[in-house]
């Protein structure tokens, strides 16, 4: 059992338990436990003051709550929630002889989903088409370090914990209750840093999130979840509109009360066939571009307006051009410290991307820089439109690098004036470089917005478009080019008992919004 204390006066220096014992009017000694839940400046008054709201323990709580203090009570099974101690979701019990859900991929989306299911007792089947974390790891080395051809099925986006396994794992969001403190909490719980509670500009780091995965795995087997791996699902099952299962790569089949599918958007055959199995679908503008890299004392000069950062982290940015009229385009994903990865998962297509471990020690800062592209580029209007024209650029990136892996680049200089670079800077991109004016590589549209957007950038980092800023390209997967339409519920208008889910499904960018977007497919499931 425990009190709630409700806007109890803060301040930041003396002695909290004397304060709260003055407040209950009761000893020193008889506060055992306190925790603040919820912090908030009460600007009403001049100077403004700090309020908290207290989840306390006392040694004789009957004794307190006789006293009949106002802002004194129990503290409720429903605060548990409301302040985001605890996730807040009431788990309904299973539903006997109904049949199990299935999750396909095991990437944000559907790890969530998976483990809300399994924690609602559904005991969910996940299947993922690619590797656990440990052996991911190695063949993602083994392709970089060239002692290896790309695995499709194993590599940087394929795989236990799916795209966000190889990044920074940003998780930028400032709210920690209701659905966001359930993931955020069960982060911590398989072993994140607690300060991801309460820092709104919290990144995990690749290395991190690599340890979190296995607990997270080894408890959904706890709670009765069957996790599959190298499970590809090849195709669904529908009887009269309905997804009734899976149909697997070796044949085999499985039945479900419904089926989540949070494939990605790298997935393109998992895409289409869902679209061919009869979900609705409709292309969706998506926003492509090259990454920018430039050493991290350059970021740090413009940010913080020092040469020496002294005890401050690697400096951020996250800069927008969004004008009324003209190209509209913004940095995205800024890795400090970070490195420039490949990311591609199809052979003889070159994608790049960000990732940094968690002490973001590396000499180079990097960011997407994209600009939209609106569905009336890709040339048609179907579902797999916007795929094809990303597979373009991603294939004539191949054949521009040499064949080799190496990565389209130029400095931005050279990209501004529309000349080939006669010498590129070091980079931290694993898979070499080639010398490529991109113009070539971008349709003339994106390569002139792109050049546009970079130069208003530079009015704000100094430096930002200088000698030392290298583009490496194409950063063509930062959003899904296709909606799946969902009713409110999250279900496939037109195949019922499916629920696309995650960034592959059109509703999500980024690992948090992924794994809320699975989450609330799994709510609805489980009713
Ligand atoms: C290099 C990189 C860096 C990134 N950095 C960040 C960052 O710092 N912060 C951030 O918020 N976001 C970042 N992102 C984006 C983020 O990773 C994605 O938004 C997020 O992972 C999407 O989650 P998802 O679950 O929807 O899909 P995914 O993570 O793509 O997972 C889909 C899973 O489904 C599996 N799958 C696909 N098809 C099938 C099938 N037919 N059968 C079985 N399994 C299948 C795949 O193997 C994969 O594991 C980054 C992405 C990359 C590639």
């Amino acid at each position: 059992m425990a009190l709630l204390v409700a806007d109890l006066k803060w301040a930041e220096e003396g002695d909290p338990v004397a304060r709260i014992a003055r407040h209950l009017k009761i000893g020193v000694g008889a506060v055992l436990a306190f925790e603040v839940v919820k912090k908030s400046l009460d600007a009403r008054h001049r100077p403004p003051s700090w309020r908290v709201v207290l989840r306390l323990e006392v040694a004789d709580e009957a004794g307190v709550l006789r006293r009949r203090i106002p802002s004194v009570r129990l503290w409720s099974p429903r605060d548990e929630g409301r302040y985001g101690r605890e996730d807040g979701l009431v788990r309904p019990p299973a539903r006997s002889g109904s049949g199990r859900p299935i999750v396909v991929g095991m990437g944000p989306a559907g790890m969530f989903a998976a483990l809300y299911l399994a924690e609602a007792g559904l005991h969910p089947l996940v299947l993922e088409r690619g590797a656990p974390v440990d052996t991911r790891v190695a063949s993602v080395n083994a392709w970089w370090r060239g002692k290896a051809p790309l695995d499709a099925e194993d590599n940087l986006v394929i795989g236990e914990g799916g795209a966000g396994t190889f990044s920074d794992g940003k998780v930028y969001t400032r709210r920690r209750d209701g659905q966001l403190g359930y993931i955020f909490r069960r982060l911590v719980e398989f072993g994140a840093d607690p300060e991801l509670l309460q820092d709104s500009l919290a990144h995990l780091g690749t290395d991190k999130i690599r340890a979190i995965l296995p607990p997270f795995r080894e408890r959904l087997r706890a709670l009765g979840a069957e996790v599959r791996f190298h499970a590809r699902v090849v195709d669904l099952k529908v009887e009269q509109g309905r997804c009734t299962g899976v149909v697997l790569d070796d044949g085999t089949e499985e039945s479900a009360s419904a089926v989540v599918v949070a494939a990605g958007h790298s997935a393109r055959d998992t895409v289409k066939m869902l679209i061919e199995a009869g979900a609705a679908a409709e292309p969706r503008g998506i926003a492509v571009g090259a990454r920018i890299e430039h050493p991290q004392a350059l970021i740090d000069r413009g940010r913080y307006r020092t040469e020496d950062r002294g005890d401050l982290p690697p400096a951020t940015y996250r800069l927008t051009h969004h004008p009324a009229t003209g190209p509209r385009g913004h940095t995205f994903c800024m890795c400090p410290g970070g490195m420039v990865v490949p990311a591609s998962n199809h052979p003889g297509r070159v994608v790049v991307n960000g990732m940094s471990f968690a002490a973001r020690r590396a000499y180079w800062a990097n960011s997407a820089v994209i600009v939209d592209v609106p569905v009336s580029a890709y040339g048609a209007t179907d579902p797999m439109a916007g795929f094809r024209w990303q597979d373009a650029i991603e294939v004539r990136a191949f054949e521009l690098g040499g064949g080799t892996w190496a990565a389209p680049a130029q400095r931005v200089p050279d990209f501004l004036a529309g000349r080939r670079s006669d010498d590129l800077p070091r980079t931290s991109f694993p898979m070499g470089i080639a010398a490529v004016d991109l113009h070539q590589l971008f349709p003339p549209f994106l390569g002139q917005a792109l050049a546009e957007v970079i130069r208003v950038f530079d009015r704000q980092i100094p430096g930002f478009a200088g000698p030392d800023a290298l583009l490496l390209a194409p950063e063509t997967r930062t959003t899904s080019p296709v909606v799946f339409t969902r009713t409110s519920g999250q279900e496939s208008t037109t195949l019922r008992g499916l629920f696309p889910a995650g960034e592959g499904a059109g509703y999500a960018g980024g690992i948090i919004s992924s794994a809320l977007d699975g989450l609330r497919a799994a709510i609805s499931i489980a009713g």
